[in-house]
């Protein structure tokens, strides 16, 4: 590409609402174009990554023979009502009526629209296995938009459904999207991590999900890493144990005053006690199938509610902190609940909590607290599970292993969805003996746009964004120095044998000053960049090809240049 005739122009200042570098360093590179909150026009530049990662997801999904496929954008308000999910996903799904009244919805997922296509074509287990993916828009009206591509209202994914029977098949092709995408991402060069996740009400019991993870300071997502490498997952997910002492002894409840300290923190300090020897109340109201329920849940003072574990407990649909009104109408003053004297509340412990400890709870009355509650005792009638959120000082129950945070950003999800959506959607096919089977189904995302965004999370500097050769924009950035004609010739000349080569080449014939055209092409970040300069040129017939990431130079005479371009984009 040629600037002088191309669309692209750099920034200076990045707007004030980007905030991380993939954002900032986007629009300074004017890969994007703001529409609105959440909308993004892709630039010719932009687009050039986004398309380099959609062929090499094409190609990966290509090798295991998935098929490619395009459902359209809107999809039918009937599909939705049928698997249930049209009342259920009014936080993100932007619907509308067409002319003739009827309900429609801009795609945020494609379960759906995948099972109406394979009810009305699929028939026969011979059909199957089925492995069908997509590379499409999709819109999700977000809460909080944010981070440019990270999190969009609009933007593109590639998804894909599997259809197999039996158990044992769904198992084989979900490690299969797992090389998939191992592969993938591998191609990219992306620092990546496959790690446990949370299935929600998507899948059955027993059913596989794995996040794949980009390593990244800026993640929203927190992963609990084994730090013998043997496990990894979603904090949300983490199946973790903490081990405290508590104290023992027979002795009875007493109630003492402790004036304005409403926290566990406030009463520990004042008894200077540990603050693990105390219990923290939460009181939430959840909703379920219409209904609503209060539940009390005890955790160690300083251990804090996990709410995906919560929803997933009670399977709630949704849940908030119970109102104070309705706290104090129960007997329940915030800051001084305690779960003793309440026969007729849904009481929970945490599993880290010992039943046979002692602990100073609330005294169920404003500004005291009670010493010496055992819960085996205390409060025998209530339940205990798996409630708080992982501590750094945990360990993986599983394996034992100590743990370290990490933060993440989701490029990719895969997900084993059992029948759930092919019987509500009745998606039946004759198995060998002739009988009606209900096949597994199995989904698979990734983030297009957002993965182009964390790939740039990992890779910048100061200057800029630093490609990995396999998603650049172009292989290379070739500036020439100088005015005479006689240079500007040479210079196409070897702009022609880049091209003819098949080096992704922006030339920048703009005549532009070497200090304006090093710094766009630091800020824009190509693997490399050759320079022309007409007076080094001239004296020693060498052109200079700087390599991005490490700024290392190698000067190369014109014979020279193409085989060392190659041989350079193998490694990077
Ligand atoms: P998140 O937890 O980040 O909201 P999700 O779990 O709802 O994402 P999935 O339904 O698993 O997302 O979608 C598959 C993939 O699509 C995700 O792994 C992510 O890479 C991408 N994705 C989801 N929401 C967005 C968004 N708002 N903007 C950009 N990419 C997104
Ligand atoms: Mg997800």
């Amino acid at each position: 590409m040629r600037l002088s005739k191309g669309f692209w122009q750099t920034f200076k200042e990045a707007p004030n609402d980007a905030e991380i570098p993939s954002h900032i360093l986007m629009m300074r590179a004017g890969m994007l174009h703001k529409a609105a909150s959440g909308l993004y026009n892709y630039l010719p530049m932009g687009l050039r990554a986004i398309q380099k990662v959609e062929n090499i997801i094409r190609e990966e999904h290509t090798k295991f023979n998935f098929f490619e496929c395009k459902m359209t954008m809107v999809t039918p308000g009937e599909l939705w009502k049928e698997s249930g999910r049209w009342g259920k996903m009014d936080g993100v799904m932007l619907k509308a009526k067409d002319k003739n009244d009827r309900d429609v919805c801009l795609s945020p997922t494609n379960e759906e629209a995948i099972s109406e296509i394979f009810r009305k074509t699929i028939k026969s287990y011979k059909q199957l296995p089925l492995g069908l993916y997509q590379i499409n828009t999709k819109f999700r009206d977000e809460i909080r938009p944010r981070y440019g591509l990270m999190r969009g209202r609009e933007f593109i994914m590639k998804d894909a459904y599997s259809f197999v029977l039996g158990k044992e098949a769904q198992d084989k092709i979900y490690n299969e999207f797992y090389q998939v995408y191992t592969n993938i991402f591998n191609r990219m060069g992306l620092k990546f991590m496959a790690v446990e996740a949370d299935a929600g009400d998507m899948g059955d019991e027993d059913s596989k999900t794995h996040e794949f993870q980009v390593l990244a300071e800026n993640g929203e997502d927190l992963i609990v890493y084994g730090k013998e490498g043997k496990y990894a997952a979603n904090i949300e997910k983490a199946i973790t144990k903490r081990t405290v002492d508590s104290v023992k002894g027979d002795n009875e409840l007493e109630d003492f005053p402790t004036p304005g300290r409403s926290t566990c923190e406030q009463v520990s300090e004042m008894l200077n006690i540990p603050i693990h020897h105390t219990l923290k109340a939460l009181a939430f109201n959840y909703t379920k199938s219409g209904e609503e329920k209060r539940v009390l849940i005890f955790v160690l003072g300083d251990d804090s509610l996990n709410e995906v574990k919560f929803k997933n407990f009670f399977g709630a649909e949704t849940f908030f902190p119970t109102p104070l009104k309705e706290l104090e109408a129960n007997n329940l003053p915030a800051g001084y609940m305690g779960p003793q004297d309440h026969p007729k509340e849904e009481i929970y412990f945490d599993e880290a909590i010992d039943l046979d400890g002692l602990y100073v709870v609330g005294a169920n009355k404003k500004d005291f607290h009670t010493k010496n509650f055992r819960p085996s005792r205390d409060c025998p009638q209530a339940n205990s599970g798996d409630f708080r959120l992982t501590r750094e000082d945990d360990v993986v129950s599983t394996t034992g292993e100590a743990i370290e945070f990490k933060k993440g950003i989701e490029v990719g999800h895969i997900f084993q969805l059992g029948d759930k959506y092919t019987k509500a959607m009745e998606c039946y096919v004759q198995d060998e003996n002739g009988k009606q089977a209900i096949p597994q189904m199995g989904c698979y995302g990734i983030g297009v746009t957002r993965t182009v965004a964390s790939c740039i999370e990992q890779n910048h500097d100061e200057n800029g964004i630093i490609w990995p050769a396999a998603i650049a924009p172009y292989h290379l950035y070739f500036g020439v120095i100088g005015k005479s004609q006689e240079t500007k010739d040479l210079a196409s000349e070897i702009y022609q044998e880049l091209n003819l080569a098949g080096i992704e080449t922006v030339f920048d014939d703009r005549g532009v000053g070497p200090g304006f055209m090093f710094k766009d092409s630091d800020l824009l970040g190509l693997p490399l960049r050759v320079v022309l300069g007409e007076r080094d040129y001239k004296k020693d017939g060498l052109l200079e090809i700087k390599i991005r990431r490490t700024g290392e130079s190698h000067k190369v005479s014109r014979e020279e240049l193409i085989p060392k371009v190659k041989d350079l984009l193998k490694d990077l």
